[in-house]
């Protein structure tokens, strides 16, 4: 069986990237490391300090309060949510506790992580 040959004119078909295809871990923190070296390289030469800003930490899930019945009943729909893969409904009871918490414990509340 011959393969087909194609006409210079046919699109030639990308086939996606297999997992050999795609660099190691170990590869790109190789590159992290060496652009992180010739960023150091560069702020020397030119003066030009290169400041680095952390991301903001995720929101923290809400703690339900002690001795609360809403609480406990929205800590039990989000862990029965999550216990069945619903991210969506866990979101949901988060923001519910959230509020809750805002309004019905605001001395109780977590500072905000910044
Ligand atoms: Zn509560």
């Amino acid at each position: 069986m011959s393969t087909p040959q194609k006409s210079p004119e046919e699109p030639e078909l990308k086939k996606p990237p297999s997992r050999d295809d795609l660099p190691t871990l170990e590869d790109l923190f190789e590159q992290a490391d060496k652009l992180r070296e010739a960023i150091q390289n560069h702020a020397q030469a030119t003066g030009i300090a290169v400041t680095y800003t952390p991301p903001p930490a995720w929101p923290t899930e809400p703690e339900p309060q002690p001795h609360c019945t809403r609480c406990r009943e929205l800590d039990e729909q989000r862990t029965t949510a999550r216990r069945h893969r619903d991210m969506a409904a866990v979101t949901d009871c988060n923001v519910l506790l959230r509020r809750h918490i805002k309004l019905d414990h605001p001395a109780e509340r977590a500072p905000r992580a910044t």
